[in-house]
């Protein structure tokens, strides 16, 4: 299985290296890939860099077939690995995130973003984050997590469940809590609940007396539903939430159709 590995943290986070450390040393029969950006775009979303040029440069990471720090967001990685790899990968890890990505905000995420511009291409696709506990992330939790997403992915593939199989662009927002492997409650399936921010931004005032914002802000997981990732999560469980892309909202399109007909109403 060939692993294409990338994040929004940078090429030099310690959760990519953790995850690429864990893969090489306890992964079995894995090829692995890493194209991440230079530098951290935490925040960047689906972003792609499109007013000037992309630069790659090659790095030296040994146990890795290729390894790439790109110039730009997470999602130019992603598309870039059509020209840098010499095959389709059969799967996309993004991560491991620093922090986690739950709710409404994986429309912030690089991370998320890189994992779905992965399934845009038609590969499979999991965003990966741990939680940022008082000691720090426990990357080795997530990647414990990402060995077991694997094998059941080839388990999949090498005994494919008649009429319930896994899509073909199965796209995962993957988030772990701040636990020890053997602690974890389980794993859940779940939905994107919904984060709120209180006191979202500081102001403050700069030598000169010019008032400035930084974004901050404490999360409030205001949707209450034990199905939702965040209440996963609360209670110990890795959550897996199934996204797509289509943000179509279909349930409007019969209360809308009349609105084809020109000319006032
Ligand atoms: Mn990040």
């Amino acid at each position: 299985m060939h692993i294409l590995i990338t994040n929004d943290d940078g090429i030099g986070a310690p959760g990519l290296k953790a995850l690429v450390g864990a893969l090489l040393e306890h992964g079995r029969d894995l090829e692995l890939s890493v194209v991440a950006p230079e530098g951290e775009q935490s925040g960047a979303a689906h972003a792609v860099t499109v007013r000037r040029p992309v630069l790659v440069a090659p790095v030296d990471w040994p146990g890795v077939t290729v390894a790439y720090a790109v110039d730009g967001t997470p999602v130019d990685c992603v598309k870039l690995s059509e020209a840098l790899l010499a095959e389709k990968p059969d799967l996309i890890l993004s991560g491991i995130n620093r922090g986690v990505n739950l709710g409404t905000d994986v429309l912030y995420s690089g991370t998320v973003g890189a994992a779905i511009e992965g399934a845009l291409l038609g590969c499979r696709a999991i965003a990966l984050s741990v939680a940022n506990g008082p000691a720090g992330p426990r990357f080795a939790t997530a990647a414990a997590c990402a060995l077991e997403l694997i094998d059941r992915l080839r388990a999949e593939r090498d005994a494919p469940q008649a009429g319930r199989g896994v899509p073909a662009d199965l796209l995962l927002n993957v988030n772990v809590p701040d636990r020890p492997a053997e602690q974890l409650a389980g794993w859940r399936v779940t939905r994107l609940g919904v984060r709120r921010y209180r006191e979202a931004y500081h102001r403050r005032e700069d030598p000169r007396g010019r008032q400035y914002f930084w974004i901050a802000g404490t999360p409030d997981d205001i949707d209450r539903d034990p199905r939702t990732d965040a209440q996963a999560l609360a209670q110990g469980y890795v959550s897996l939430t199934p996204l797509q892309f289509d943000l179509t909202r279909y349930s409007a399109l019969e209360s809308l159709a009349d609105w084809e007909r020109r000319g006032r109403p």
